[in-house]
């Protein structure tokens, strides 16, 4: 039985494969064209030096030995089994369909590697990635982790995304055709956006019917554009009260079916700016059970596409 009022992706994990599995984190050395000359050349607003990936992944390792070294710490830690090799930092989409063959491929012969999950842009998944996807999705256990981090085209602006919702659309319909597992990444407490906009996002993470989502807590980080516009005084973070009603009003719009990957944000220690708060994982993860308790409602109850 699911021991929270809202589906969370690890318990779904431990009931498909029977025990749980770990995500572990590689670098796979992509970079990402929204760091280009071409487009806003630092990329977007909130993104660090590391590509909003884990910080720590060894890059300069190959993808077999990431992989051996994350499974060691894993086992260590949880006396775990089996894993998915999570292709996180940058755009892992964002090369010749040969080369990202040849990385998902090393990535899966890594005994105990039992699924793929690959981070990228909306704008970094042409029908030709798709097909290669598809094929993948046939071997392994595989989620496209897509971020779209706002359904409104004036944030993903303010962000300097350098894609529209349109193109999340188009990405989110290619792969839906082909059966494979969305899981799209959102930002809550975005500057410009308010409450009801907010919970739009949610609405249509609803109507596409989408299968996971991961929520993010609007965190600022030294070193990223956004860090700067904080400094300056010109950025303004939400408090955990404010997030913990939002967060459970969000899940409340989801689909019942939708998986919850992650549910807060999680700043590296040494660079966040704010809010420091977040860094208490484990209180705002109980706040937010705490709080569907006080309401007596669950993912979904107030959602408009059930
Ligand atoms: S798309 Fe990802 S890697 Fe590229 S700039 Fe934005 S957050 Fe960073």
């Amino acid at each position: 039985m699911n021991p929270k009022p809202y589906r969370v992706y690890s318990h779904f994990l431990k009931q498909q494969f029977g025990h749980r599995v770990h995500k572990i984190s590689v670098d796979a050395g992509f970079t990402c064209p929204n760091r280009g000359e071409t487009r806003s050349g630092s990329g977007c607003l909130f993104c660090d030096p590391n590509g909003s990936g884990a910080t720590g992944i060894a890059r300069r390792l190959s993808i077999q030995d990431q992989l051996e070294h994350g499974k060691e710490i894993m086992r260590r830690k949880y006396k775990a089994k089996e894993f998915i090799a999570y292709f996180q930092p940058f755009s892992n989409t964002y090369a010749p369909v040969e080369t990202l063959r040849r990385y998902y491929d090393e990535a899966l012969k890594v005994d105990g590697i039992v699924g793929l999950a690959i981070g990228t842009r909306p704008d970094c998944v042409a029908p030709e990635v798709l097909e290669l996807l598809a094929e993948y999705n046939q071997r392994t256990d595989l989620w496209l982790e897509l971020g779209l981090q706002s359904c409104h085209d004036s944030s993903l602006e303010f962000l300097r995304r350098g894609h529209d919702y349109a193109a999340f659309l188009e990405a989110a319909a290619g792969a839906q055709e082909r059966g494979i597992r969305l899981c799209v990444h959102v930002i809550l407490g975005l500057p410009g956006e308010n409450h009801a906009q907010m919970l739009e996002t949610a609405d249509e993470m609803a109507r596409l019917h989408i299968d996971g989502v991961k929520i993010h807590l609007l965190h600022i980080l030294a070193g990223t554009a956004l860090g700067e516009m904080y400094t300056d005084g010109n950025i303004d973070v939400l408090d955990q009260d404010e997030y913990v009603s939002l967060a459970v009003d969000f899940i409340e719009r989801l689909h019942p079916h939708t998986l919850i990957h992650r549910l807060t944000g999680d700043g590296p220690r040494d660079t966040l700016l704010a809010p420091l708060w977040s860094l208490n994982k484990w209180e705002v993860l109980n706040a937010i059970d705490a709080t569907f308790a006080q309401r007596g409602s669950r993912q979904g109850s107030r959602c408009r596409y059930a």
